[in-house]
This record gives C-alpha cells, sequence and structure tokens, in this order.
C-alpha cells in the first residue's frame, strides 16, 4: 500500500479559497455559482500553457469550461501534466480530429425512440434528464449534447421519457445520466425518482453521475431523504485517479452507502493520468476504502478531438492482467469498449485459456503457471470408472 492511500493523507479543505466562510463552501450552489470557466479566472491561480490558452477558444464551439473550486483545488499548480488538470483543462490537441472520430461515437441517436431515452438493450434504458454538468471533462462521451457548446439544443422530455418507461413493461432498469442528474433540482430529482419508484415493472434504478467527485456538497440531507424513500436505487460515481479521492469524497460517499445505496465506479482510462497499473491500483484500493466497487474501467470512446487522451486497447488489457489475482478481486473493474457506431459494451479480457482439448481445458493462471482442468466429457469418463 502507497502511504498516501491512507484516508488521513487525502486532501481535505478550502486550499485556495481558505478565506470563503463554511457557510458558502459547503453549499453546492455556491460551489456551482464560483465555478472557474474563463480562461481568466484560471489564470487567477495557474500558469496556463499556449496549448491551453487556444484550447478556451477550440471550447466555446466544442464543450463548455468549468470547474468547481472544491474540484480546481485538486489540480497541482507546478505539474503542467497533473493528471487532474488534463481533464477539465481545454487544449489546442481538441481540434485534431482523427478519421474515426465521430460527433456520436456509441451510435446513441439511433436508438432514442424519444429524446433523452436510449433503449439499447432489451431490458434497460439510459435516460438522459439533462445536457449540463458540475464541471466538463475533455474526453466526455455526449459532447455532441453535453453543455450545449455545440448548439444541440437538447431538452428533456421528461413526461414522454416516463411514460416510455411505464408503456414498456420490458424495461426493468432504468439509468439516469445525462449531463449529470445530480444538478437538477432536489424537487425534480424526487419528482423523476418517485415517478420510476411506482412502476411495477422496474426493478432496478440508477444513477450515474460525477458530482460526487466534482461538488461533494451536493450529497445534502434533503437529497439523502429522498434517495431512502426510493426501494433499490444504485449509484455510479466517475473518478478517474487517485488524487481525486477526497476526505470530502470519503464523506459523501459514506452518507450515501449509510443510506443503503450500493456505489460502483467508471473509470476512462487516458493517456498520460491512469494509464498505469500502480495509479489504477492506487485508484481501485481508495474506491474500496469508499465502499465503492469498481465496475467499469471504459476504453476512451472514438469522439472527436479526444486522440491526444487516448491510449491502446492493449493498455488496459495489461493492467486487469496486472491487477487480477495481486490485488482483491473485487477491486478489478471490467474494462469495456464501447462498440462504435451502436453495438453496446464490450468486455475485453486477458486471456486465461491457454487451449481447450476434448478432454481438458488448459489454463494460465496470473503468475503465468499452466493448469489443466478436465471437460465434462473427462469427468464423465471417470464418474463411471469410479462406479464400476
Ligand atoms: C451503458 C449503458 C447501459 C447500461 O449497461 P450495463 O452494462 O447494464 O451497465 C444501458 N443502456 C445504454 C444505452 C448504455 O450505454
Ligand atoms: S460528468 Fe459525465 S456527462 Fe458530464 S462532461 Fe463528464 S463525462 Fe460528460
Amino acid at each position: 500500500m502507497y502511504p498516501t492511500d491512507k484516508i488521513e493523507n487525502w486532501f481535505d479543505g478550502k486550499g485556495h479559497w481558505g478565506q470563503v466562510s463554511d457557510e458558502n463552501w459547503f453549499d453546492w450552489k455556491w460551489q456551482m455559482r464560483n465555478r472557474l470557466t474563463k480562461k481568466n479566472d484560471f489564470l487567477e491561480y495557474l500558469q496556463l500553457t499556449d496549448s491551453e490558452i487556444q484550447g478556451f477558444d477550440i471550447a466555446k464551439s466544442k464543450l463548455s469550461v468549468a470547474v468547481t473550486p472544491y474540484f480546481f483545488n485538486l489540480i497541482d499548480p507546478n505539474n503542467p501534466n497533473c493528471p487532474v488538470r488534463k481533464q477539465v483543462l481545454p487544449t489546442a490537441s481538441e481540434s485534431n480530429i482523427s478519421i474515426k472520430e465521430l460527433n456520436d461515437p456509441v451510435g446513441e441517436e439511433k436508438y432514442m425512440p424519444v429524446p433523452g431515452i436510449v433503449h439499447r438493450y432489451p431490458d434497460r434504458v439510459l435516460f438522459l434528464v439533462t445536457d449540463r454538468c458540475a464541471s466538463y471533462c475533455r474526453y466526455c462521451t455526449r459532447s455532441r449534447l453535453v453543455s450545449n457548446a455545440q448548439d444541440y439544443g437538447f431538452h428533456a422530455e421528461l413526461e414522454n421519457s416516463l411514460s416510455y418507461i411505464e408503456k414498456n413493461t420490458s424495461i426493468r432498469d432504468v439509468l439516469l445520466s445525462g449531463g449529470d442528474p445530480f444538478i437538477l433540482s432536489d424537487d425534480k430529482i424526487e419528482y423523476i425518482l418517485n415517478r420510476l419508484n411506482k412502476i411495477d415493472h422496474v426493478e432496478f434504478i440508477r444513477i450515474g453521475s460525477r458530482i460526487p467527485v466534482f461538488m461533494p456538497q451536493r450529497i445534502t440531507s434533503r437529497l439523502l431523504d429522498v434517495f431512502s424513500k426510493i426501494k433499490n436505487l444504485w449509484i455510479s460515481i466517475h473518478v478517474n485517479h487517485p488524487s481525486e479521492c477526497t476526505k470530502e469524497l470519503s464523506i459523501a460517499c459514506s452518507k450515501l452507502t449509510s443510506c443503503g445505496i450500493p456505489l460502483g465506479n467508471q473509470s476512462v482510462l487516458l493517456k498520460e493520468i491512469n494509464d498505469d497499473t500502480e495509479t489504477m491500483k492506487s485508484l481501485v484500493h481508495r474506491l474500496l476504502m469508499m465502499k465503492v466497487k469498481p465496475y467499469y474501467l471504459y476504453q476512451c470512446d472514438l469522439i472527436k478531438g479526444s486522440s491526444h487522451l487516448r491510449t491502446d486497447p492493449s493498455v488496459g488489457l495489461k493492467i486487469i492482467q496486472e491487477l487480477r489475482g495481486f490485488t482483491s478481486g473485487y477491486a478489478i473493474p471490467q474494462f469495456v469498449i464501447d462498440a462504435p457506431g451502436g453495438g453496446g459494451k464490450i468486455p475485453l479480457n486477458p486471456d486465461y485459456i491457454v487451449d481447450i482439448k476434448k478432454d481438458k481445458i488448459l489454463l494460465k493462471n496470473y503468475q503465468g503457471n499452466i493448469f489443466d482442468y478436465p471437460t465434462s466429457k473427462d469427468v464423465a469418463k471417470q464418474n463411471i470408472s469410479f462406479i464400476q
């Protein structure tokens, strides 16, 4: 274990905003009002690189820039390659469009029966409830609509979406996303969750949100009250780097788990941000300490202008292989590629099968040692000889 993995060593406090009252700092609306959005807001605390300065111009028509004061504190001002900085500060590289990159990289538009509902799988839907977030990730899969910098003009059609779910009795799982659902008011979140909670065939409700990570102040007692009345609610957060695990985040997570909500994490594998085993191991260990199960590790989608953040798929496979066996099984996320064009999430796993023969299967363990396990054909033969 790295010494910094201990919770008592995680970042805590107000950082650059030491003078701000507790009342303001712990008020999520204050965090929203005081987000850093313009070049000059950042220049007060950081020396921007030329590439970042150009990035601000590109962002205007691509994906807005916003960073909450809370999250900004996690940027190391002395490190232009800071892994937190690279997730939220735009750079000139965003104007490099590779040939395979798309506006809608995972083909969501063609599976939208109602604006805001993506119905790709037989039993579950993705329900986009807003196009806004607390901060914006430069590699966002939904850059086409999120923040509205590209004039997509997304408007959640809540009533239409809810009645689509009500009418389709095959939908047993609803995943709220966006944008970030926690950007909505308490009343709106309560309304949506209560409506879903009343639908007989909906047995599993989940929310995907990066707000606990960008703004843990949002997890208020009023919101927890709303959550505690929902029969089966799960939440997926989105942490990419160990330094995003702070005392504040751990408090927000423990409020959620105390209220009976299972937590998962979805990370995106990002070049020179979290693309090595040591960083990933530290991240997954910290997640477990917060009772968060690492759920998915995503290959970065082919979103336009993201090639500078993308790794080769072999990097993800290598990381998973270097985790399996060397740490708790609970700590290991499933590495997936969301198929370009709309095939859904496809799991990628290191190969532990060396060969499949008629009577046995040859397996390789995490140390590379070979074992064989009899196939059922062979087992049947053995049983017969035992009976005789
Ligand atoms: C990711 C996703 C889901 C949920 O997939 P799980 O593998 O069940 O987590 C559902 N619908 C769409 C369109 C998705 O992209
Ligand atoms: S929080 Fe999620 S939806 Fe919002 S910008 Fe980041 S990845 Fe995109």
